[in-house]
């Protein structure tokens, strides 16, 4: 397919020549037009058709290919194309291993702002007002793929086994709710009635009924489920290598795939990088610095003879309950790179 730049009196449009008539020019939408004329503003000058042509064919390669590209295809990456699709975008994911194979799949699954956080400030409200929209996200992720996704609104349970944890719940307590945010204060023995086996250390505790927890080796795969629905396209074991700026945008970026065919940069309207800890060493060529760095988190997985009713926390580790019976323990929190690897200790 060949395309054309037209001039008319709003400007410079792309078209599409087609090959039974030369000079027949079918529209785009209006985005991929701008995106498009960005791209091809060059060759605006050399408006002689043959010439055009002949240049056309040797760039096809790198013709607008989405409306969106977003680098990365862990929970976020995802969770943003799941959104613009449904906006009736036409977007590529590129992810250079599996969907949710690096943070997303290692996570514990807690979407926790009000156990997890002491200042109410902007971060806050977005996390409390992204925890309130999951319920309505689940339920799509679940009915367009098919997948159930151990989304669970049962609450989290902070509890004091020491006095530093009294320290830290008491702060927390008032701190919430002098916010108004809704938390229960349980004595010892009601925090052993709702979940038996606890140690006897525990004091007392808080419990935040507005606190969910997902399965999130489950969430991503389902979301990329789910995009294959909506007519995302998925490029698994494909990494972005390079973007390609013109005119202070980003314009395409290079790729990289085991098919090296698939090999051909990608250019589009926009691109989001969604590249967890990697997304630094995209923008880095480019002079950009995104302090985002890599944090190792070790977790024990254990079978349990009954079920943990609910996520229990206690300083910075937590039990968190996973299907069936079994309960994740977390976590360390070790600034060592990229080492992925479990270490005996
Ligand atoms: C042990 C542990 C426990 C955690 N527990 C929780 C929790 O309970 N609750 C919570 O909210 N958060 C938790 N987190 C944090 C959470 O996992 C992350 O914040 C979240 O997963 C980040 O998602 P992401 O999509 O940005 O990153 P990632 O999941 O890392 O996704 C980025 C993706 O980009 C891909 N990529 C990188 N470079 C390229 C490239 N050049 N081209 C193509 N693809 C590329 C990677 O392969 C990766 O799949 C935890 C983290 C850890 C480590």
């Amino acid at each position: 397919m060949w395309w054309v730049l037209e001039r008319s009196g709003s400007g410079i449009h792309l078209g599409r020549l087609c090959p039974s008539a030369q000079n027949a020019i079918v529209g785009c939408s209006a985005d991929r037009q701008e995106s498009r004329a960005a791209l091809f503003g060059a060759l605006w000058a050399m408006c002689k058709l043959p010439v055009t042509l002949k240049i056309m064919s040797v760039n096809l390669r790198s013709a607008p290919t989405a409306d969106v590209v977003v680098i990365g295809g862990g929970v976020i990456g995802c969770a943003i194309a799941f959104r613009l699709a449904h906006a009736h975008l036409k977007v590529v994911v590129l992810e250079r291993g599996e969907p949710g194979g690096e943070a997303s799949g290692a996570a514990a699954g807690m979407i926790a702002p009000q156990g997890e956080m002491v200042n109410f400030d902007a971060f806050f409200e977005l996390c409390a007002a992204s925890r309130d929209l999951y319920p309505s996200f689940v339920e799509e992720v679940e009915e367009l793929s098919g997948e159930t996704v151990g989304y669970r609104r049962d609450g989290i349970l902070m509890v004091a086994a020491d006095d530093q944890h009294s320290r830290e719940l008491d702060e927390i307590s008032r701190s919430q709710a002098r916010q108004g945010l809704p938390l229960e204060r349980l004595t010892a023995e009601s925090v052993h009635e709702r979940v038996p086996g606890l140690s006897p250390a525990v004091r007392w505790g808080l419990f935040v009924r507005g606190d969910h927890w997902v399965d999130n080796e489950r969430l991503t795969p389902a979301l990329a489920q789910a995009l294959e629905r909506l007519g995302v396209e998925f490029r698994a074991h494909t990494a972005a290598t390079r973007l390609q700026v013109a005119g202070g945008r980003v314009i395409s970026v290079e790729t990289r795939s085991a098919s090296a065919a698939a090999n051909s940069p990608i250019s589009a309207g926009h691109f989001i990088l969604a590249a967890g800890c990697w997304s630094c060493e995209l923008v880095a060529p480019l002079g950009m610095c995104l302090p985002v760095q890599p944090c190792r988190g070790q977790m024990i997985e254990f079978e349990s003879p009954r079920e943990l009713p609910v996520v229990v926390r206690a300083g910075h580790h937590y039990l968190v309950p996973r299907a069936p019976n079994r309960i994740l323990v977390g976590t360390t929190a070790e600034y060592t790179g990229y080492q992925k690897e479990v270490t005996g200790e």
